[in-house]
């Protein structure tokens, strides 16, 4: 052994290294105190029989493992003590590995598979790939670069991974039995080029083999048996390994192949770049389609809910704020029954109604109040000869027309002589005109309602769907006296409700107010007991309206978030055996420099990008279902530009917290267990 003293010179200098590998009960002396100097430019053979403890030592060597005892320094560092991520980097900057299993990432090109340790680097694109091409060239793979590892030999595939290795310019190359896949021609083959390397580039070889002809390639022989060193010596006259003829382009290619280690070539380490980790999610994605797109629905559908919610909701509420432009915001509306029996609805259990005579004394007595219209009605079958309809007919006074906003289409309306006289004169709406006229004029024509037989002196201009859904133009408006005599017969001049509207805006509430306690006295209610009636504005109304659209979108949003609930916990599980399928990978990305957080933030992309396909597929289908329902049913759908955006970062978000757990337990794999794993 050499003293302490000329470690200066070593590139790997090992001391009293102790591996104990604890299992459960029992405890293995993996290496029982190993110190070796390997000074730069040697090439160095690791032999022993199988379990005598080379690729421990190997994995050491590499940092891909922590002694348990010893230190280890590694071209001058103390690396014993490194957590993760610092033997990453260590790896990354310092270390080329070459396996027995080749473990080149399948179905990624030879040009990629070299380019990945530069990726890890933060070495920037072009330069990345002129520097992966160069070390394929160097290797006589030049031609290849687009090739798959499938659509090599098995000498072609070493070659691939020894250009890997040599793309960062390493310090070290460490081979754990680099020939161990390959038959005796392509095993001289890739020892020839490793002797070049180490003859002619000076580059550092550590290997690993059983074989010992292929170990006297080999300027020194350290044979281990039982996780200790047995001999150590130099080989007297090493094996010149030759290349068949013409297989040694790395001679040829070498001028300006393969550069002298220059360090200020090497990029700040700046991990893997987004848009490469983008790529790569959308790559395994692919492969995957199907598997993607059943994971990526559950997610579509939670988010096509959402987007036809809101655009069912905010349609009605568009139509809402619509129809209440044409209401005017001056009407007032009352009706029998307390607000805590619930309105109108209370109306025929209390007993209690609204009276011609409350109707006229609001009309006289309350000075904000414009016009009053007390209403009667009822459903009716109305004929016009062959054919007949069914529809609401409402009796009511001539100012019904103005409070409602209606204007004439046809004829003229009827008036207060009507009124007086108990006319058989009625307004139809363009709905009826449709149902029992079709297109022809009705002003003049005779039709019956229930039994009694009216005649039509106006049609009333389209007013189209109202902000609950009903037809206004499905309606018969007759007068109140007419309507009484001939269809409904409510007592003591009993109406349904009063509609009154106020003098302007500024007015609503104190007219409001004014009926109320109007009514209260001529209702006879005594002082600290409920109204019998209620008087309610349109915003009142409205927000009633609005809170039923509003409870039922929370009941849709309800289903809508258990579908993305589930659609995340199939992103979770998708990206779980995604991590199991692909431990391997993740291994060889450990080994050739990949830092935790490069697999976290890997995996975790590709779990938003699946779950942002799903959301961005769920808009479009929102949009197409809200548009499908707006033209088969009378609901109107309204678009707000925020719901693609609210929707994206939702399943963004879906991804980031379902993808996390199985990305952190990909970033926590041990690099040496995930390149074990099959
Ligand atoms: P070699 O590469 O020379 O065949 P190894 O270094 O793989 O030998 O193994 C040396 C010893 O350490 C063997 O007895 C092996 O069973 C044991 N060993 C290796 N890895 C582990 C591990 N992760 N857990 C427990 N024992 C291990
Ligand atoms: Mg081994």
């Amino acid at each position: 052994m050499d003293a302490p003293a000329a470690d200066a010179g070593a590139v790997i200098s090992l001391r009293d290294i102790r591996k104990q590998y604890d299992s459960g009960e029992v405890s293995v002396l993996a290496l029982g105190g190993v110190s070796v100097e390997v000074p730069r430019g040697q090439f160095v053979a690791i032999v022993g029989a199988s379990g005598s403890g080379k690729s421990t030592l190997m994995n050491i060597v590499g940092c891909l493992d922590r002694p348990t005892e010893g230190r280890y320094f590694l071209a001058g560092h103390d690396v014993s003590e490194l957590d993760a991520d610092q033997r990453a980097i260590v790896r990354s900057e310092l270390i080329g590995f070459i396996f027995q299993g080749f473990n080149l990432l399948p179905r990624t090109s030879a040009l990629e598979n070299v380019e990945m340790p530069l990726a890890y680097l933060g070495v920037a694109g072009d330069a990345r790939r002129e520097r992966a091409t160069r070390a394929l060239a160097l290797v006589g793979l030049g031609a290849r670069l687009h090739n798959t590892p499938s659509q090599l030999s098995g000498g072609q595939q070493q070659r691939v991974a020894i250009a890997r290795a040599l793309v960062t310019e390493p310090e070290v190359l460490l081979a754990d039995e680099p020939t161990g896949n390959l038959d005796s021609r392509t095993t001289d083959e890739v020892l020839a080029m490793l002797q070049w390397l180490n003859r002619e580039r000076g580059l550092t070889i550590v290997m690993v083999t059983h074989e010992p002809d292929v170990a006297h390639c080999a300027s020194r022989i350290v044979t281990v048996k039982d996780g200790l060193i047995l001999s150590d010596e130099p080989v007297a006259a090493p094996r010149r390994a030759t290349a068949p003829a013409g297989a040694e382009p790395w001679k040829v290619n070498a001028p300006d192949a393969m550069p002298h280690h220059d360090p200020n070539a090497k990029a700040a380490p700046g991990g893997l770049a987004w848009f490469m980790a983008f790529r790569l999610a959308l790559r395994s994605l692919v492969r995957a389609k199907l598997r993607a797109s059943l994971t990526a629905l559950g997610i579509l559908i939670g988010i096509a809910a959402v987007v036809t919610t809101n655009a069912l909701g905010v349609g009605a509420q568009q139509r809402m704020q619509a129809q209440m432009t044409t209401l005017g915001v001056n009407l007032l509306v009352v009706m029998p029954g307390g607000a805590r029996t619930g309105g109108a609805r209370g109306a025929a259990g209390t007993g209690v109604s609204l009276t011609d005579g409350d109707a006229e004394a609001i009309a006289r007595e309350v000075p904000t109040v414009a016009r009053v219209a007390p209403t009667v009605g009822s459903g009716a079958q109305v004929v016009a000869g062959e054919r007949n309809v069914s529809t609401r007919v409402t009796g009511t006074t001539p100012d019904y027309f103005a409070v409602r906003s209606w204007s004439v289409a046809l004829g003229s309306l009827w008036g207060p002589d009507e009124v007086r006289t108990s006319a058989p004169v009625c307004a139809i709406g363009e709905t009826v005109r449709q149902g029992l006229f079709g297109g022809a004029d009705p002003v003049g024509q005779e039709l019956r309602v229930g039994r009694l037989p009216c005649t039509v002196v106006a049609v009333l201009a389209r007013k189209g769907q109202s902000g609950f859904g009903s037809d206004n133009d499905d309606t018969i408006v007759m007068p109140i006296s007419t309507f009484r005599a001939g269809i409904g017969r409510q007592p003591n001049g009993q109406v349904n409700q009063i509609m009154v509207t106020a003098l302007g805006p500024d007015t609503v509430h104190r007219a409001q107010d004014a009926i109320t306690s109007l009514l209260r006295q001529r209702h006879r209610i005594r002082p600290n007991t409920e109204d019998n009636f209620t008087v309610s504005n349109l915003s009142d109304l409205t927000s009633a309206f609005n809170e039923q659209t509003a409870i039922v979108s929370a009941l849709l949003m309800v289903v809508a978030s258990i579908s993305l609930l589930v659609g995340g916990i199939g992103v979770m599980n998708i990206m779980l055996v995604s991590v199991t399928e692909r431990t391997r990978e993740i291994g060889i990305r450990l080994a050739i420099g990949a830092r935790a957080n490069d697999i976290l933030l890997q995996f975790l992309i590709e779990a938003v990008t699946l779950a942002a396909i799903g959301g961005v597929a769920g808009v479009a289908v929102g949009i197409g279902a809200s548009v499908v329902v707006g033209r088969l049913t009378d609901f109107s759908v309204g678009f707000q530009p925020d719901i693609a955006a609210f929707s994206m970062i939702v399943s963004g978000g879906i991804g980031v917290i379902f993808g996390y757990f199985p990305a952190r337990s990909a970033a926590r794999l041990d690099p040496i267990v995930a390149l074990r794993r099959e």
